[in-house]
């Protein structure tokens, strides 16, 4: 079959009425779903059949989203999550339990970085966080017997850097363990990671996805390449019977599919991280435009950073789709047509002037949220990433001045227009 335009998935991925169907993916509000005769559900228990029972596993809604993501993606599996945190929890958890080890990039999202050095801590799994400039021989340093993934976000929140995938693939694939991308800030529109290496995919959809700021809500993407039973004994929960599915193994069950249904069929069954069909449909719609919303995000935020890095009164600016950005060469490897809308910088005097700034700030708006529609600030020392020191936060690429402007789809010309009277107000 002809692969189809970004664009083509984006509006019509996912879901194919038939004769007499709804145009527009339908709603499936229900919990359940019916069936004639008792064996017909056993066999659902027993993961014999497909079919729908209970949407805490599965719903139609859903999965019809999932299934366009996927195929943004170029994945063979896909599963939506409540939100970005619980595609970042199941993602790791899937592969590890008590005893085992991560290696993750230090330059992570605030929340990632609590679930991972403070709850996963908990549960008995450990991580090393790794600068992600390292070298490859630092890199492999930090890997372990027991470590059964390498996490990184393709462009890191706030810090905005860009990650150099050929080697992140390199040194996981030399371990013998996935390369997990969370890919939220770049979108399959700007970059698809598993053409570089990645094995699997993380999203917050809370963020460009859904694009209006409407529904939290996650998505976990498996590319099906990465051969659990060629390291039988690192993945037992993959390669060895489940005895809550009478010993089924899902790597031979379920072959290139074994992660996703893996995470299903026992992670969503017991943890019930699961979307709403309501918040599904909502992020179908954000969906639908992407392609179009994404590549104005950029537009934007290019003509923002600009205006920024000739302004006397700032200190310095990240935006890797800027000419002159330490990552400016990479993004154009890995990201040709374009970054993402958000932009770090921050202002001459620090923190208390950073803080000033946001204050006056009229159309952009402070809020918690990155990557809608409307511009909006947040100062990560201050809200995010709260929890850190000064110290931790220089680890985490977060310089306590750093004002992460999360550039909407307005006329930049009324964004710049904003920026120029708060900052007139901040040095008057
Ligand atoms: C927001 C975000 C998350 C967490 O997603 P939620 O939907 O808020 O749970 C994870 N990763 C990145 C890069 C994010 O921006």
């Amino acid at each position: 079959m002809r692969k189809r335009g970004t664009g083509t998935i984006c509006i019509q991925g996912g879901y194919q009425p038939k004769k007499g169907e709804a145009r527009v993916l339908p709603i499936y509000q229900s919990t359940t779903f019916k069936y004639e005769t008792s064996e017909q559900m056993a066999r659902l228990f027993d993961l014999e059949d497909s079919g729908y029972f209970y949407s805490r596993l599965q719903n139609p809604t859903c999965d019809a989203v999932a299934a366009k993501i996927c195929e943004l993606e170029g994945g063979v599996g896909a599963m939506l999550t409540s939100s970005g945190q619980a595609a970042s929890f199941l993602a790791i958890f899937n592969l590890c339990g008590a005893g085992d080890h991560i290696v993750s990039s230090s330059t992570i999202y605030g929340g990632t970085s609590n679930l991972f050095t403070v709850t996963l801590k908990k549960l008995g799994i450990e991580v090393t966080l790794v600068d992600p400039d390292a070298s490859e021989e630092e890199l492999a340093a930090a890997f372990r017997p027991n470590t059964k993934a390498l996490f990184a976000e393709t462009l890191s929140n706030p810090s905005l850097v860009v990650l150099d995938f050929e080697k992140f693939a390199r040194v996981a694939h030399e371990h013998g363990v996935p390369l997990i991308v969370d890919n939220t800030f770049a979108t399959p529109i700007n970059c698809r990671p598993f053409e570089w290496g990645a094995d699997i995919v993380t999203h917050s959809t809370t963020k460009y996805m859904d694009g209006h700021a409407m529904a939290v809500g996650g998505c976990i993407v498996d590319s099906g390449n990465f051969d659990w039973m060629a390291h039988r004994e690192k993945y037992p929960g993959l390669t060895t019977p489940d005895d809550s599915y009478h010993g089924l193994v899902y790597a031979e069950s379920f072959g290139k599919m074994a992660y996703i249904m893996k995470a299903v069929a026992q992670l969503m069954r017991d943890l019930g991280t699961c979307q709403s069909p309501q918040n599904a449909f909502l992020l179908n719609v954000g969906l639908e435009t992407l392609h179009l919303r994404v590549p104005r995000h950029c537009e934007n935020a290019r003509r923002v950073a600009e205006w920024l890095s000739s302004n006397p009164h700032v200190a310095w600016v990240n935006y890797p789709g800027l000419p002159g950005d330490k990552y400016f060469e990479r993004a154009q490897k890995y990201m040709p047509n374009g970054t993402c809308g958000v932009i770090a910088f921050g202002l001459k005097g620090g923190r208390e002037q950073s803080i000033a700034f946001m204050d006056k700030l009229g159309l952009g708006a402070i809020v918690t949220h990155v990557a809608d529609a409307r511009t909006s600030v947040l100062h990560p020392a201050s809200h995010t990433h709260r929890q850190l020191n000064d110290e931790q936060l220089i680890e985490a690429g977060v310089r306590p001045d750093l004002i992460r402007l999360s550039v909407g789809i307005e006329d930049v010309e009324d964004i710049l227009a904003d920026l120029e009277q708060a900052m007139a107000h901040v040095y008057e």
